[in-house]
């Protein structure tokens, strides 16, 4: 029993965290090496308000008189170190406690999304001032147009309008990835919604000579959504559809009660793209943002959806949308 307890001894000495047994009646019954160059335990009472010792008294308390098993994190802003403080009850009464230092461990998973937020914020601006840069040389060329031949100027104000157009999406893209998303919800007609974005874009499509065929399978039942921002799925749905499709082709929309899809007849998704498909900047186009799929699953994960790609390279692709299986 002697050699049983003095390997026990060595054993819980040589791990880094402290480790500590307590009574059942709150006193400090035994401890390990580390929990006695850790002067937190020997300072006298638990009460003491420093974060490490509150969390110490509070995770104690818990095992010893609640007989429940819990975990703190405790940081002191004052040395700018964390511990993780965890009580588990003992059968006989009493529990044992033990800490663990994870400064460096918060800190590096602190970098780590300081880094990765910086490297986004990079890409973003980067992305940003090439897609204002084109619509305003648009803008500049077709102003310029109008000093010189006053009497076209029909012609460039439509540019002007067209390439302000273009800047108001790309806000619109930017901000919503930006954003962090906030639902409104009601009760909508799924129908309804894409519909009115299908009839929103048919003159872009008939521009394109790329036909439109919208097929509705509803009967009146609504769904909670937001309307403007399935509209927006919708509407990058439809606009990817169309850029990828030639003129003679065909885009179909089908609307149930609780899905819906939009399937191209276009160049297709080369299988290598389909895994970025969805990451932010992820584009193919020279003038795209690579926000536009990105934005579209930000919000139909946020209304528990799902959104599913099948595409075919040379044949065409169909992006598939499900909110609500069970009147899908
Ligand atoms: P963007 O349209 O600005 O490029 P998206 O996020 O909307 O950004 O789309 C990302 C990429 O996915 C596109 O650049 C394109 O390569 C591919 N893609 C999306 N929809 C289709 C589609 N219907 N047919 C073919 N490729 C598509
Ligand atoms: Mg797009």
């Amino acid at each position: 029993r002697d050699v049983y307890k003095r390997q026990m001894v060595a054993v819980l000495d040589s791990v880094s965290g402290a480790v500590v047994v307590i009574g059942p009646d709150g006193e400090v019954e035994n401890h390990n090496r580390a929990a006695e160059t850790a002067q937190f335990l020997l300072a006298p009472g638990l009460a003491n308000l420093q974060p490490l010792q509150r969390a110490l008294a509070q995770v104690s308390e818990a095992a010893v008189h609640q007989h429940s098993q819990t975990s703190q994190r405790a940081f002191d802003p004052a040395t700018d170190r964390t511990w993780l403080v965890e009580g588990v009850p003992l059968a006989s009464g009493g529990a044992v406690v033990t800490v663990q230092e994870i400064t460096e461990h918060e800190r590096q998973i602190r970098e780590l999304s300081r880094v990765k937020r910086l490297a986004e914020i990079g890409q973003m601006t980067a992305a940003i001032a090439h897609e204002i840069r084109n619509p305003l040389t648009g803008i500049r060329s077709a102003a310029q147009m109008i000093r010189q031949h006053p009497e076209t100027s029909g012609e460039f104000i439509g540019m002007i309008e067209e390439e302000a157009l273009k800047l108001n999406a790309l806000c619109d893209d930017f901000l919503e990835f930006a954003r962090p998303l906030q639902l409104n919800r009601d009760d909508h007609d799924l129908a309804e919604v894409v519909g009115r974005v299908c009839e929103l874009m048919r003159p872009t499509y008939q521009v394109s000579g790329v036909g439109l065929l919208v097929e509705f399978t509803t009967d009146g039942r609504r769904i909670r959504v937001d309307e403007r921002r399935m509209g927006q799925v919708a509407h990058n749905l439809l606009r990817n559809a169309l850029q990828a499709s030639t003129p003679g082709q065909t885009v179909f929309v089908r609307v149930r009660p609780g899905d819906f899809e939009v399937e191209d007849q276009g160049t297709g998704i080369d299988p290598a793209d389909l895994p970025r498909l969805f990451s932010p900047f992820f584009t193919t186009k020279a003038d795209g943002t690579g926000l536009g799929l990105c934005n579209a699953r930000k919000i139909i994960d946020a209304h528990g959806g799902e959104i599913a790609v099948d595409s075919t390279p040379g044949r065409g692709t169909t992006f598939s949308i499900v909110i609500d299986r069970n009147v899908a």
